[in-house]
């Protein structure tokens, strides 16, 4: 039985990540987001969908990218119609 990587419960139904090249196990998604999710750099809010980056630099939303001084950035949702 594996253990989850962010809270340690051990948990017979957990499921496994891998990013970077190292694999992580959570027993939900709530704590694979806490684990893993990125933070804004503007507002510090978790990124958990696809936000926008800037190098290395990634932001919830254009507005926060905008924020920071980086205006040649959109974003992607609002890709397929320009
Ligand atoms: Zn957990
Ligand atoms: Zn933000």
């Amino acid at each position: 039985m594996d253990r989850c990587d962010n809270c340690g419960n051990a948990y017979e139904k957990t499921f496994k990540i891998v990013m970077n090249s190292k694999e992580y196990s959570f027993d939900c998604f709530e704590c694979a987001i806490n684990h893993l999710a990125p933070h804004c750099q503007s507002c510090d809010t978790r990124v958990i969908g696809h936000g926008v980056e800037d190098g290395l630099s990634i932001y919830c939303c254009a507005g926060c990218a905008r924020m920071q001084g980086v205006t040649d950035l959109k974003d992607h949702s609002n890709e397929s119609y320009s």
